[in-house]
């Protein structure tokens, strides 16, 4: 299934999230100074994310919005989280609504559960859409994911710019380090 329309076309309380949300959300626990830093255990942060995306703020919206997250996160780094996901999901139904421009796929949810389906809808959207694009980031000692929107499908880092020189100098480091000297 499929979510028709965008942000902008779709009533305020039924905004559907795109793709920049989800890696947004995916990507809300970047490794600093070597720590991972879970910026989503700022209630701020996440309210400030779901006002971004037609969120209601709230305790429940934000519990919510952090399973989802947390799921999402585990099933991409290969762990699995299908018993988070359904919890996420249970019960929600998309309901056809007609209108002259044809059918609008809605989505039924309690409010304060609705934000985290709509992201774990996000992220089956782009599973479908853009396959074998989404991954995380290859430096092991980063937490980011990427998505890979090049026609080769073949970016390896979250940023050529972080993650990926880090590694082209550490390799040569090492390479360097392994080959015997003469003399
Ligand atoms: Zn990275």
């Amino acid at each position: 299934m499929k979510l028709v329309g965008k942000v902008r076309s779709v009533p305020d309380d039924q905004a559907v999230l795109g793709a920049q949300a989800l890696m947004q959300a995916l990507n809300s626990a970047p490794v600093v100074d070597g720590r991972r830093q879970d910026l989503w255990r700022d209630d701020h942060e996440v309210d400030r994310w779901a006002r971004e995306h037609g969120g209601l703020g709230g305790d429940e919206e934000r519990r919510w919005l952090r399973t989802a997250r947390d799921a999402l996160q585990a099933v991409e780094s290969g762990t699995p989280a299908e018993p988070r996901l359904r919890q996420v999901l249970a019960g929600v139904r998309k309901v056809p609504r007609p209108s002259a421009a044809g059918i609008e796929w809605q989505v039924e949810a309690p409010p304060e559960r609705r934000l985290a389906v709509e992201l774990v809808l996000a992220w089956a959207d782009v599973k479908e859409r853009m396959p074998g694009r989404l991954r995380p980031c290859e430096n092991p000692e980063c937490c980011l994911f990427l998505l890979d929107r090049s026609r080769a499908n073949t970016a390896r880092w979250c940023s050529m710019k972080t993650c990926g020189n880090r590694l082209k100098a550490r390799r040569h480091q090492a390479r360097t380090r392994d080959t015997p000297r003469p003399g």
